[in-house]
């Protein structure tokens, strides 16, 4: 067997053995009480971007959704399956969480595969239409960035997409509902995984702002 999957293996056992144990009490209270997650996560499917480790969360505290590039597809009720849109509105229908956060990160393999030029093949090509979602972002990183390094492109292409997922969240009734009442909030944030740190949007002053000064 591959020495690297044995290690999960181990990993789990260590799990058990330590995590779980510390832990214990309140796995059993989720178990009897069932979850209230305060937010709703989504993320990455990016292996090094780790959403309860990032933000120091504990079992129940977020509820996630991870895709490759963060993107949360407009709303669009029709007889197709759509996991990310039915984890949001489980998130905010059901267990009625009170923030969404939409989180990017850098050297994000989505974004960056939008500058590329990808032949699609059978073995792509539910990914190539769920890059569409990254267009437009990469329009507006263009008209603003087209002369700049790939790197700066690229961050700004991956901050700007946080932007535009949140207003496709936006598109969700269930959603735009509770961020006019005011019992839901939305956040955009962007992750470097160069030093750990996490910018947020301000949508007062259109900018990204780091979450914690220095
Ligand atoms: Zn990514």
């Amino acid at each position: 067997m591959d020495s690297r999957f044995k290690d999960f293996e181990t990993g789990h056992e260590a799990f058990r053995k330590i995590a779980f144990n510390k832990s214990k009490e309140r796995f059993r209270k989720l178990v009897e009480e069932g979850q209230q997650p305060k937010a709703l996560f989504i993320g990455c499917s990016d292996s090094r971007v780790m959403p309860a480790m990032i933000t120091n969360s504990r079992p129940g505290d977020l509820f996630i959704i991870r895709n490759i590039g963060n993107f949360v597809a407009p709303f669009n009720p029709d007889a197709d399956f759509h996991a990310t849109a039915s984890a949001i509105e489980y998130a905010v229908s059901i267990l009625e969480v009170s923030d969404i956060i939409v989180c990017g990160h850098s050297h994000c393999g989505a974004i960056s595969a939008l500058y590329k030029d990808i032949v699609q093949t059978p073995e792509n090509i539910h990914t190539i239409k769920w890059l569409e979602l990254g267009q437009e972002a990469k329009k507006v990183a263009l008209l603003a960035h087209r002369d700049s390094s790939p790197e700066v492109l690229h961050r700004y292409t991956e901050k700007i997409s946080v932007v535009y997922q949140l207003d496709n969240l936006l598109s969700y009734p269930a959603v735009r509902k509770r961020v006019e009442e005011g019992s839901l909030y939305l956040h955009g944030w962007h992750y470097n995984l160069e030093d750990g740190s996490i910018e947020y949007y301000d949508d007062e002053n259109f900018e990204f702002k780091p979450l914690i000064q220095k």
